[in-house]
């Protein structure tokens, strides 16, 4: 797998005194789709930046496609796709007239303009109105289609979803997972970890500066320990006593499912003992912990050490 992006013991002060990042280390690979999450001003917008070259690390070396982004090498710049935070166009400029703008600097054919519409499912019809006009997901959709002018290797999203009604997030999701199936890598940040959960293959959680877990779901389930829960429903007029020789404790869940929590190498043996009750089970629901509660995990162990 090639790496795209590798910070290297990165630390960014402001003004001689706010410390905005501390010592961040981690490649990026091609064809990876990376969340980057963390509380407002964990630091997230001024790691963006510092890999788009628009600012310096204190100490530390960012590189993107193997150059210092801050060098403003063109060829890399052509390369990069960025969504900021709150995307901001002219209001009397068409759609359209805004990405001829951005197609002419970066020096991409503006013919592409039609198919990058309809790819961020903005109609057609709208490329020709002026973006006063347009709801805030529109102008959200228009900022990605600006991202994806000249088809970016790298792709850094700032809160991509925010103004985004639930279809259009699906709709998002599909479009970065084409983007990521073509060897694009993606870093996006993001509050809303309920639906990062399936989408990113990894995620960087950052709490005031310093990186604080990086891996894929699976890896900080492990590292966590969470324990899971494992809630079983059974079949009506069930034998009483059913789960009475699983070997854990089974409480009353409310809906007349019953439910326990186990540690996380303890999930499958406990599976394999609810077996021997199958025929009194009507349905089985193993519940892992969730992004929201690996966050939360993860921060409150740093915040306690
Ligand atoms: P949010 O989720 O609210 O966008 P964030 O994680 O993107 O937050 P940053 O915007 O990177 O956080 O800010 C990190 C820290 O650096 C904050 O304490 C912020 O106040 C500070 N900061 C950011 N930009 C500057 C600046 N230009 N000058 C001084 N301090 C700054």
């Amino acid at each position: 797998m090639t790496s795209t992006v590798s910070v290297k013991g990165v630390s960014k002060r402001y003004g001689g005194k706010v410390d905005a990042l501390r010592e961040l280390s981690f490649t990026l690979d091609e064809g990876e789709t990376v969340a980057l999450v963390g509380h407002n001003g964990a630091g997230k917008t001024t790691l963006i930046k510092l890999l788009l070259g628009l600012i310096r690390p204190t100490s530390g070396e960012v590189r993107v496609l193997g150059e210092d982004p801050a060098k403003g090498d063109f060829g890399v710049r052509r390369a990069l796709g960025y969504l900021p935070e709150s995307v901001s166009f002219h209001m009397a400029l068409t759609g359209r007239e805004t990405l001829s703008f951005y197609a002419r600097l970066k020096r991409v054919d503006v013919k592409c303009a039609d198919e990058l519409f309809e790819r961020v499912g903005l109609a057609i019809s709208a490329a020709d109105r002026p973006i006063r006009t347009y709801s805030k997901g529109m102008r959200q959709r228009l900022g990605l289609a600006q991202a994806l002018l000249g088809a970016p290797k790298v792709l850094f999203l700032d809160e991509p979803t925010s103004g985004l009604d639930p279809a259009l997030r699906r709709n998002f999701y599909t479009l970065i997972d084409e983007l990521r199936a073509g060897g694009t890598t993606i870093l996006l940040s993001s509050h809303a970890l309920g639906e990062l959960e399936d989408r990113a293959g990894r995620v960087i959680i950052v709490n005031r500066g310093s990186q604080i877990a990086d891996g894929t779901i699976d890896d900080l389930r492990r590292i966590a320990s969470l324990p899971s829960r494992i809630r079983v429903r059974p079949v009506s007029g069930g034998r009483p006593g059913l789960l009475r020789d699983t070997g854990v404790r089974w409480t009353e869940a409310g809906d007349g499912s019953l439910e326990t929590e186990v540690a996380h190498a303890e999930r499958l043996p406990l599976i394999h003992r609810l077996s021997d009750a199958a025929s009194g089970i009507d349905t089985l629901t193993m519940i892992e912990p969730t992004l929201d509660d690996l966050y939360a995990h993860f921060l409150n162990s740093q915040e306690a050490a």
